[in-house]
């Protein structure tokens, strides 16, 4: 039996960002894990799809090569298997730095599943590890439809694709949301016919409306088909192909089917009932602001509790958790998390979005400004896209959402001023620097009042 001051289940970007704070502050940490040191983010999910992004990215502005004055020989084209491999290197590389990190601070990994069999002790194998403390931050698994199940090979979900030797030439994407569209784009720049299922009225329903409509303008012209309002029946392989029947009665055949349908937190192996641990309905578990569940010493952090399913969320909820564990205070602030998504083009918010605003019956205000604008949005050729800015009827800032090249980017600076508490016209006084497409967002504030300077002005005589 081996004693801690905390044990982590999980290396994700939660557990290892934990295991470390905790070593920091000079306590006995150890984390098990089952598979990559990691987590889902950078062996299935964030760091893997987005190397796919880059490859695609790089790929459109090679075929505009010409526009821009560069003659190529040949005309350019996705060599899948390069790719592949370049994501390989990408995320192998990156898992050795968390493993040298962790050694680093003398943080040990134990390789196995772990259950729980008290509510401070572990079995993992034929080993019991005891702690005051015990940290979950198993991540989340795919939420399963009954008549939608993946069969890995023409049915999958994104860890089937991810894994996908060459690409299909046509692909039908359940599910319109995070996954459905980072790949319907990346698919899309590389060749592949892309279809999307979309359950509700819309391309990413919890994106601010102005920005989820933009985008789905953009897929549409870029060649995809947008199917909205009605959800998958029955999907059936016959001759290499899927045959899939819409509850709409359409039909549509396509090479693959990509089910990306949301997903829960993976919390229903670790033998949490039976130690007493409250779980939700889909399996996330309760915390309290310092992520303690109702059993004091256990503690859940990241996508396993259920709150918000983001790496960067989920890191800084392992500092907070370990700070607040052995007497510090919590810096997490759940209601400024930036969001970001790596279509095309690219997706950035934070705070709140209209349709939360109404929602909620808060009074509003809002400024926007369009890439077309911009000077910089023109030198590199990127003019679609807009800043859009919701304050309180105080000019509080409550909302930045960005749709555009580098809309990641920019609302990495609109997190800090939402956090700041910062009014629009406080924002349009930081000086933006000429030209970037930052100064997209000092516009948007400014036209909270009307006076953002490259919008037309009404001649007054
Ligand atoms: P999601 O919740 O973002 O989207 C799922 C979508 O599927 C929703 O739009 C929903 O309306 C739709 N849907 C549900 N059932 C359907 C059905 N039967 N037919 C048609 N449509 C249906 O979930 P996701 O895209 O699977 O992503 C999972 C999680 O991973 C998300 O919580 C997200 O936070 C995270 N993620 C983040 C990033 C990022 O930060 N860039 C990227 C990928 C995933």
């Amino acid at each position: 039996m081996s004693s801690y001051d905390c044990v982590i289940i999980g290396a994700g970007p939660a557990g290892y960002t934990a295991a470390i704070r905790a070593a920091q502050l000079g306590k006995r940490a150890i984390i098990i894990e089952r598979g990559g040191l990691g987590g889902a983010c950078l062996n299935r999910g964030c760091i893997p799809t987005k190397a796919y992004v880059a490859s695609a990215c790089l790929l459109k502005h090679f075929r505009r090569a010409q526009e821009f004055g560069i003659d190529l020989d040949a005309t350019p084209r996705i060599n899948f298997s390069a790719v592949q491999e370049r994501k390989r290197s990408i995320t192998a590389t990156l898992r050795k730095g968390i493993d040298q990190l962790l050694a680093s601070y003398g943080i040990e990994v134990v390789h196995g599943i772990a259950t729980f069999t008290a509510p401070h002790e572990l079995k993992v194998g034929d080993r019991i590890f005891t702690a005051p403390r015990i940290i979950v931050a198993t991540g989340s698994e795919w939420i399963e439809i009954a008549h939608l199940k993946p069969d890995g090979n023409y049915i999958v979900n994104s860890d089937h694709a991810m894994a996908w030797n060459e690409l299909p030439r046509s692909v039908l994407i359940v599910g319109g949301g995070y996954i459905g569209c980072e790949f319907a784009s990346f698919m899309n720049l590389m060749g592949v016919e892309v279809t999307i299922v979309e359950a509700t009225e819309g391309l990413l329903p919890n994106v601010d409306r102005q920005l989820s409509r933009m985008l789905q303008r953009e897929f549409v012209r870029n060649g995809m088909r947008i199917v909205t309002g009605t959800s998958v029946e029955e999907t059936k392989v016959q001759d290499g192909q899927v045959i899939t029947t819409l509850a709409s009665g359409e039909t549509h055949t396509t090479h693959r089917v990509l089910i990306a349908v949301g997903r829960k937190p993976a919390s229903s192996k670790l033998n949490l009932e039976a130690i007493g641990v409250a779980l939700g309905r889909l399996g996330e578990i309760f915390v309290d602001e310092r992520f303690e569940t109702n059993v004091k010493g256990v503690y859940a952090i990241g996508d396993v509790n259920g709150q918000i399913m983001l790496a960067h969320a989920a890191s800084e909820q392992g500092i907070s958790c370990i700070d607040t564990m052995f007497g510090g205070t919590a810096q997490y602030d759940g209601r400024f998390v930036p969001s970001c998504i790596f279509s095309d083009p690219e997706i950035g918010y934070v705070g709140q979005s209209a349709q939360q605003l109404e929602r909620e019956g808060i009074a509003y205000r809002t400024g926007a400004f369009p890439f077309a604008a911009l000077g910089k949005a023109f030198v590199d050729g990127q003019t679609q896209g807009q800043v859009v800015v919701y304050t309180d009827t105080n000019d509080k800032l409550l909302g930045v959402h960005v749709i555009g090249d580098n809309a990641t980017g920019i609302v990495a600076e609109a997190t800090v001023a939402l956090k700041q508490g910062m009014t629009a016209r406080e924002l349009a006084a930081v000086i933006h620097a000429h030209p970037t497409v930052s100064e997209g967002l000092a516009e948007a504030a400014r036209d909270v009042d009307g006076w953002a300077i490259h919008k037309r002005g009404k001649t007054r005589h």
